[in-house]
């Protein structure tokens, strides 16, 4: 996955660490990233919930470290087609955000069954960030 660079290059798409404050360490975080000019941009998709997490966190953070992907579904999904497939093709991605939106109606389908709503409003969650943008 990759886009445009204003540069003229291509910013192909990283899972890098984000600092904050010097002091909290945010992994896995999807960035596309220009190897020509330096320029690097958070892949849209997880800006709210990366801008809410730093939100959080308010401005004396504690020396700490997150995993973006247990924050952020597009994330989880991405960690997984680099770790495990070692592929960040577009169309392998396309094809496991449909599965993984098809297991995620199943589960809220069940979470639903059980009345337990702390899972329900989990899987709502994790659903709404997945259906921000399809590739
Ligand atoms: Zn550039």
């Amino acid at each position: 996955m990759q886009k445009r660079c204003p540069c003229g290059d291509v910013m192909p798409m990283k899972l890098r660490t984000v600092i904050y404050s010097g002091k909290v360490e945010i992994d896995n975080v999807p960035i596309y990233s220009c190897q020509s000019c330096n320029r690097s941009e958070v892949f849209p998709e997880v800006k709210p919930d990366l801008t809410g997490l730093i939100g959080k966190l308010g401005s004396q953070p504690v020396k700490q470290t997150y995993l973006f992907n247990e924050w952020n579904e597009w994330a989880d999904l991405l960690v997984e087609a680099y770790h495990d497939r070692r592929s960040t093709d577009p169309a392998v991605v396309k094809s496991m955000i449909q599965d993984r939106i098809n297991m995620l109606l199943d589960l809220y389908t069940m979470a639903r069954s059980t009345q337990d709503e702390v899972w329900v409003a989990d899987i709502h969650k994790r659903l709404v960030q997945l259906s921000r943008s399809v590739v």
